[in-house]
């Protein structure tokens, strides 16, 4: 999406705040999934892990750990766990959070 396009639109109409990507682009913070570029959402998504703070994420061996028992998981599907609606790649980087089957 390039800017002054759909997502800089919806945000001032809606007065959410849309925020600048690596890239320069810009994406609203409060569009729905199916009003967003797939690819752009999915940018944001490991942008806003990467960002997360090294006291809240969890350590990488864990992490990777975390990912391969989430791999093996009849419940993942397309990168999201189906019982409890997260991505796990999300879910599994903040070291507090746990699988809500106990599996992690
Ligand atoms: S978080 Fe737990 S239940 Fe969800 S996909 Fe991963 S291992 Fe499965």
């Amino acid at each position: 999406m390039l800017p002054g396009t759909d997502a800089e639109e919806r945000s001032a109409a809606s007065g959410a705040p849309a925020a600048s990507g690596k890239d320069g682009r810009r994406h609203c913070r409060r569009c729905l999934l199916r009003e967003t570029d797939r690819e752009g959402y999915f940018k944001n998504l490991y942008a806003y892990i990467d960002g997360l703070e090294e006291e809240i994420r969890a350590a990488e061996p864990v992490y990777r750990d975390r990912l391969d028992c989430c791999r093996q998981c009849d419940l993942l599907w397309d990168g999201m766990c189906r019982a409890c609606g997260c991505f796990v790649e999300l879910r599994a980087a903040v070291g507090t959070n746990r699988c809500p089957y106990g599996n992690w």
